[in-house]
Formats: structure tokens, C-alpha cells, sequence
């Protein structure tokens, strides 16, 4: 493999059960922000990340992509990595020892402390994914997914690896990959050179704790609808009273507890809704 080459454990001795690289041919940069992720279903990886500004930094080694199969650290001839739920109910739940021996496979080469290198289980239980949580995560050397299926997971791995429980939102998903996948490419956004267009990550909804403003190109005139004319003026001072006035306005119909939290941090009454 080429990720981390320290051996750990009697598990990481089989090569099949180390971290693959899905761009096994391309520049390694050194230090690239690295994100592994155990999953029964590789193969959906890279999935989107591998199109577009996502799809050309992971070719150019400006971060790195691995997928751990859970399925080959299973119990058995069968490689069984679920069970039936302690004490009954419906469905599956993916056992603790089977997901143990992948955590200690991705653990390989990596920093022990969890500020530097998250484990992350998605989860509609976690906390709410948001920009500060992806900036935190952008900020860190790399991170350890863990893709649910079926119930999830038993809680003591949980607890046992300090893993923390992220939500893409409430609602359920049938598997974690989809989530893993969001929550990825969110986050390599934020790293230096993914996009080539630093200013736009510094605009955009949330960074300012605005939504973003109204969008236009062209044609000038379509269907009937023209563009706001101040857009068109080239008074650049205007144009950015405008577009913050519009970020605010949208904020404030759309986003209540946002525009909440924008008021009380620029020091106006959190409950008022006047213009600033
Ligand atoms: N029984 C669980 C849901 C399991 S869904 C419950 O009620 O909480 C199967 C897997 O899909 C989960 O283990 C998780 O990895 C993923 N998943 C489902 N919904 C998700 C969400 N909103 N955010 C992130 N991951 C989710």
C-alpha cells in the first residue's frame, strides 16, 4: 500500500487489510490532508469526489482518499460483520470486534490524539455537520470515517475509540457513504489549492454567517426577467451594500436562528429584526 507503512498489529500483516489507496499512481504531496474510510461498499468511493475541483486535487495529491473494506475483517468463513440486535428487535447491528480490528487497521500512521485526527462515525444521532465543523476537521491532518449500515453500530466501539457521532441532518439514510462522501467533500473545499478560486470559500453561505446573496448571469434579459440593474452599474461599492443587504434579508426570511446568531456576534439585538 502506499499510505502510512507502519505495520500495527497481527491485522495490518495482510496487505488486502490496509488502507487502499484509490489513486495508487498519482503524486502522494507530503502532509496531504488524508480522509480513510471503513465501508462495506468501497467501490462507491471515490463516487463524486472523483469529478470536477474534488476529482482534479485528489489527482494532483493535494489530498488523499482511502477506503478500509470492513468486510475483510469479519468473523468466519463467511466473514460475518453483523448480528442480531441484543435484546431483539428488527434488523442488524455491525459488531464491535469486527469494526474494532478496522479502527486499529486505519489507526495505522496516524496521530493518536483525536484533535488531530478525528474518528467520525455518521450517524443521525451525531451532532449537525456545519462550516465550523468542516473547518475544524480541514484544519486537521487527516480523518477515519465509519459508514454505518443496517441499525449501526454497537455502542462500545463508540465509546471505546472516542469516536465522535456527525449528522448529515434528520432524516435517515441506509447507509453512511452517502453522509461520508458530503461531509468529505465539504471539507476539501477548504483546503489550500482545491478550489482555485480562494476568495469564493470566503463569500459563500455560512463563511460570514450570512446566507449568500441572489446569483445572476447572463443573458441580461431572460424570459421577461432582467438582471437588478445595480449589478450592471460597475459601482463596486453598490454592488457589495446590495449584495449584503440581500444576504441579510434572505438570513433573516429564511434562517431565523442563523440570523439570530449574526445579530448577536456584529453586536445588534438578536431578537430585533431592523437592518443593521
Ligand atoms: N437505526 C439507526 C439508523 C441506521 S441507518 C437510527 O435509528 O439511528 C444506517 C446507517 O446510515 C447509519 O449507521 C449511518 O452510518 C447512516 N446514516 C443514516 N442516516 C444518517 C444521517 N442522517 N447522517 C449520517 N449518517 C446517516
Amino acid at each position: 500500500m502506499s499510505g502510512p507503512g507502519k505495520s500495527h498489529g497481527r491485522l495490518a500483516a495482510t496487505p488486502s487489510r490496509r488502507p487502499r489507496d484509490l489513486m495508487p499512481e498519482r503524486p502522494r504531496l507530503a502532509g496531504a490532508w488524508t480522509a480513510r474510510v471503513i465501508t462495506l461498499f468501497p467501490e462507491a468511493f471515490p463516487g463524486t469526489l472523483g469529478l470536477s475541483l474534488t476529482g482534479r486535487a485528489l489527482e494532483q495529491g493535494h489530498w488523499t482518499l482511502e477506503t478500509i473494506d470492513l468486510r475483510e475483517f469479519g468473523e468466519g468463513r463467511h466473514r460475518n460483520v453483523d448480528d442480531t440486535p441484543a435484546g431483539g428487535g428488527a434488523g442488524m447491528v455491525l459488531r464491535a470486534d469486527v469494526m474494532g480490528r478496522a479502527l486499529d487497521a486505519a489507526a495505522a500512521g496516524t496521530p493518536g490524539s483525536r484533535a488531530k485526527w478525528p474518528v467520525i462515525y455518521l450517524s443521525p444521532r451525531g451532532r449537525r455537520l456545519d462550516q465550523a465543523m468542516v473547518r475544524r476537521f480541514a484544519g486537521c491532518a487527516g480523518i477515519t470515517l465509519i459508514c454505518g449500515r443496517f441499525e449501526g453500530l454497537d455502542e462500545r466501539v463508540i465509546e471505546h475509540y472516542g469516536v465522535e457521532e456527525v449528522s448529515l441532518g434528520d432524516f435517515v439514510l441506509t447507509g453512511g457513504e452517502i453522509a461520508a462522501q458530503a461531509l468529505i467533500d465539504a471539507t476539501v473545499r477548504l483546503i489550500p489549492r482545491v478550489l482555485g478560486n480562494q476568495a469564493s470559500t470566503q463569500e459563500e453561505s455560512f463563511s460570514t454567517g450570512l446566507l449568500e446573496h441572489p446569483q445572476y448571469t447572463k443573458p441580461a434579459v431572460w424570459k421577461g426577467r432582467a438582471i437588478p440593474d445595480i449589478l450592471l452599474s460597475g459601482h463596486h461599492a453598490k454592488i457589495n451594500d446590495w449584495r449584503r443587504e440581500e444576504a441579510e434579508r434572505l438570513t433573516r426570511e429564511r434562517r431565523p436562528d442563523l440570523w439570530r446568531a449574526y445579530r448577536a456576534a456584529h453586536g445588534g439585538d438578536p431578537d430585533g429584526d431592523q437592518e443593521l
